[in-house]
């Protein structure tokens, strides 16, 4: 055996036994990786089968020796490339199914079985022999048909492996930089090293790939235990982003899509792969139907702004990605359409009287107040009319208190229909509603109180054919916008004299005047 021939066979059997090593180390832990394991586990297997095959054949010393473990190679080599594709897909989170990655074996299968029965058909070799000059283990090779096509397609798949690996450098995090440098570095040395044989400017009858095969092997192993390859990337990018409630999107500098999660596709089902690289502008307005509401390049900070979309509201926040200097934006869109239902039930319950469904003593001064203040900017006239049901104790107490309640909701339906504009009415408390008047002469709200009265009189309570009847008694007290009363203080003067109307026989309207504090 020449020296030659020695260093190859040490070098491919470093190649073979670092395979091994790795192969068993991550069996070993591979409890500490996700799926993504199994690919790189066979990427390695097939690597080394390969190896080992290719170191034996070049102990050959006959024609026969050097076919069988040339068969043997051929049950790693042509895996190997497809399985390191595979592996980066998935390193990468594109979706492998089953179906795709046995429709992908075919090729590797078919290159098998024609490798191990090209004596009958010479389809792969058209010449395999021993060389006629450098003799055994050296070999002279005639390529037939399907050696090209097995060529052409481990070519495809580690440039397809590299070229797939170099397009997320500019995305990926620093942090995750190295592994990308070791899986982009570890793919290309076989690719250059396959085209350099394919091209024949390697040495003759020597296959090289395996020599540098265990360049790779090493860059994987370090990339393994150094920055925990297997384990902190797929969890990262796949399983956290694609596993999130919370849509995301990403855009590049220039404002194209680049990525989004499956969350985000659950939200737009009109996302698909192919708007990736498109303008986010037009992409959105293809989701929508409508222009994205916030101009990104006025984004100069976070922003949190609330969109509708398909029945369902979204809040989106907004940010520039600081670790690429600021070249790409941040989408996150949270469903808060749950949110905003309690929030409005909320808030409804708040201003709003459970039983009558109009407003509550508190929106009451809330408004009241804000529409005071504008009265006494504008020195126009603001009014109180407080208004009681009329023995009200007697109807809870002969019909129940249910009928009392229908009764309370029917009075504020009369009242309700007939508001005119600047009147706020509300359910003050018990059995007693308060409006307030912006605008109106004094006559004119006694006149309108009065008309209150009358359809409330007039229209009775229909509750189980029985008519119940009812009336009410009205306070009124006025402020000319000139004086400094609150609206407290006015709804005190209302109230007594609501009290006096009820004093003089109920059913009746009473304005305040200075006089009732007289008769108390
Ligand atoms: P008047 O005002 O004419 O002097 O007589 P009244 O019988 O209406 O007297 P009062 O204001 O003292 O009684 C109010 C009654 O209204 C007492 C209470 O049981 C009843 N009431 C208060 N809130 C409700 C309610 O939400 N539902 C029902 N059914 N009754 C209520
Ligand atoms: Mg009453
Ligand atoms: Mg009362």
């Amino acid at each position: 055996m020449d020296s030659n021939i020695a260093a190859y066979i040490t070098f491919v059997c470093t190649s073979g036994v670092l395979n091994l090593i790795i192969l068993f180390y991550t069996y070993w832990r591979r409890h500490h990786y996700s799926s993504i394991a199994k690919l790189f586990m066979w990427n390695t297997f097939t690597s080394m089968i390969y190896c080992f095959g290719y170191a034996f054949s070049l102990t050959s010393t006959s024609l026969e020796q050097l076919r069988f473990w040339n068969i043997v190679q051929y049950v790693g080599m042509p895996f190997f490339p497809l399985f390191g594709f595979l592996f980066v897909m998935q390193y990468l989170g594109y979706k492998l199914t089953k179906k795709r990655i046995i429709a992908l074996l075919i090729v590797p299968f078919l290159t098998l079985l024609i490798n191990v029965t090209n004596e009958s058909h010479h389809f792969f070799y058209r010449i395999y022999d021993i060389n006629s000059v450098l003799g055994a283990p050296y070999s002279e090779i005639e390529y037939g048909v399907w050696f090209i096509v097995h060529n052409i397609y481990i070519f495809s798949c580690m440039l397809a492996a590299f070229l797939l690996l170099l397009s997320r450098w500019k995305e990926t995090d620093s942090v995750y930089r190295p592994q990308l440098f070791a899986l982009i570095c570890g793919q290309l040395l076989p690719v250059v090293t396959a085209f350099l044989l394919f091209i024949g400017v390697t040495p003759d009858g020597i296959d090289p790939v395996p020599m540098v095969i265990w360049f790779s092997s090493a860059l994987y192993l370090w990339s393994i235990t150094s920055s925990r390859m297997l384990s902190i990337m797929p969890i990262a990018k796949e399983t956290i982003f694609n596993h999130m409630n919370d849509g995301v999107i990403v855009l590049n500098g220039t404002y194209q899509l680049i990525e989004y999660n499956q969350a985000c596709k659950n939200m737009f089902s009109a996302l698909n792969r192919s708007t990736i690289g498109k303008p986010f502008d037009q992409v959105w307005y293809m989701l929508t139907d409508q222009s994205f509401p916030v101009q990104l390049d006025s984004i100069s900070d976070k922003l949190n702004v609330t969109i509708h979309h398909a029945n369902y509201i979204y809040q989106l926040r907004i940010s520039g990605l600081q670790q690429s200097n600021n070249s790409g934006f941040l989408i996150i869109f949270t469903d808060i359409t749950e949110l905003h239902i309690l929030q409005q039930k909320l808030e409804h319950q708040a201003y709003y009287d459970e039983l009558t469904k109009i407003y509550n003593r508190r929106a009451f001064f809330q408004q009241s107040e804000q529409s005071l203040m504008k009265a006494k900017a504008e020195l126009s006239p603001f009014m109180i009319i407080l208004f009681d049901i009329d023995f009200f104790k007697k109807v809870n107490d002969t019909y129940g208190h249910q009928t009392g309640d229908q009764m309370l909701v029917h009075i504020a339906q009369i009242c309700k229909v007939e508001l005119g504009e600047n009147m706020l009415f509300a359910r003050y408390g018990g059995e007693e509603f308060v409006l307030a008047l912006t605008g109106y002469t004094l006559v004119e709200g006694e006149n309108f109180a009065n008309h209150l009265r009358f359809c409330i009189e007039q229209k009775p309570l229909v509750e189980n054919e029985r008519f119940l009847s009812v009336s009410c008694s009205f306070g009124v007290s006025v402020t000319t916008g000139a004086t400094e009363e609150t609206v407290y203080q006015l709804l005190q003067k209302a109230d007594e004299a609501l009290y006096a109307a009820k004093r003089a026989g109920r059913n009746q309207i009473r304005v305040f005047t200075e006089k009732y504090e007289f008769v108390k």
